[in-house]
């Protein structure tokens, strides 16, 4: 069995420099201290947690904050609102703001956009309440076309007036087709194409991600693709390949990986998502090509050996 990890996978820029940060500051011997907050987790992904939780990291929710006085936060890649550096400043808190450069140029576009404003991300998820901090209560969040429907029918909470001007960003992780699918949903509602300004903010490592991982999933027969489940990154990636590749599985950790997926004649790929480190996908690799690859021979020989002894 032959195994490949895909070379355009494992973290993206903002992550690698936050996690970078996040390491230099927990290490005294670069002038770092042995215990550092993260707001949130500085990356999506258990098992890479684990480790800098080992060298002094904490995850803490805004909750802990704000009780938290005269001590060192992290804030990750996905950004903050306004609010949050708000309370910094008001408890002492010395903030060491990893927010990814491509996120806090997209956060500056939109707290310059006037009129109305609609984000196409994940409800919920830190860089998009990032996103809508900086609009000050006027920007709306698509998950969907579906979305747009519900709210033109005027089925939702939110309201869009689609008579009047809007302006569009996406949270930098979706999909770009996706979001191609929001933009022409919105202009269908709209009385004039004149009104809808489309700022397409997907992160171009991502976007370009999107065409290899296809390719990557296409040539190979079976995909292992590793994120963790709370990754939105990962989702959307995942689902990409299942599209090409319908013998993809989505592991967070060896354990879940099942020896029945395989065959002796396969080329398995490995790929992750943003927020997946490159040695959990070495890790992955070294797992298949030894205990699988001897667990598939020693299968093989059982096969034969039982067949001689019919003899
Ligand atoms: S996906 Fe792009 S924008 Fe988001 S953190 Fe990574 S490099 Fe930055």
């Amino acid at each position: 069995m032959k195994v490949e990890i895909d070379s355009s996978s494992g973290f993206c820029y903002g992550v690698i420099r936050a996690v970078d940060t996040a390491e230099k500051n927990l290490n005294p011997a670069m002038g770092g201290k042995n215990q550092l907050y993260s707001l949130g987790a500085i990356v999506h992904n258990g098992s890479e947690l684990t480790r800098l939780e080992r060298k002094g990291l904490e995850v803490i929710d805004l909750e802990r904050m704000k009780s938290l006085r005269n001590t060192r936060v992290l804030i990750r890649a996905h950004g903050e609102p306004p609010a949050t550096y708000a309370l910094a400043t008001e408890n002492n808190i010395t903030l060491i703001d990893c927010t990814c450069p491509v996120v806090l140029a997209l956060q500056k576009k939109i707290a310059s956009t006037d009129g109305q404003i609609v984000i196409f991300g994940k409800n919920g998820h830190a860089e998009v309440n990032g996103l809508v901090g900086r609009a000050e209560g006027r920007a709306v969040v698509i998950e969907n076309r579906e979305d747009v429907e519900r709210i033109s029918e005027g089925k939702d909470d939110r309201k869009i007036d689609f008579g009047k001007p809007i302006t569009i960003f996406s949270q930098t992780t979706k999909d770009p087709v996706e979001f191609e699918h929001v933009c022409g949903a919105i202009k269908d509602k709209m009385l004039s194409d004149n009104l809808l300004t489309i700022h397409n903010t997907i992160c171009r490592q991502v976007a370009n991600r999107h065409n290899d991982l296809r390719i990557f999933a296409k040539e190979h027969s079976v995909i292992i693709f590793v994120s963790g489940h709370d990754s939105s990154n990962g989702h959307v990636l995942f689902e990409l390949c299942k599209e090409v590749n319908n013998r993809s599985y989505h592991i967070q950790s060896l354990e879940q990986i099942d020896k029945k997926w395989f065959k002796k004649s396969d080329i398995v790929g490995i790929c992750g998502a943003t927020s997946t480190p490159k040695w959990q996908l070495e890790s992955v690799r070294k797992f298949l090509k030894i205990t699988l690859n001897n667990y598939i021979c020693s299968k093989l020989n059982r096969l034969i050996y039982g067949n001689y002894s019919r003899f």
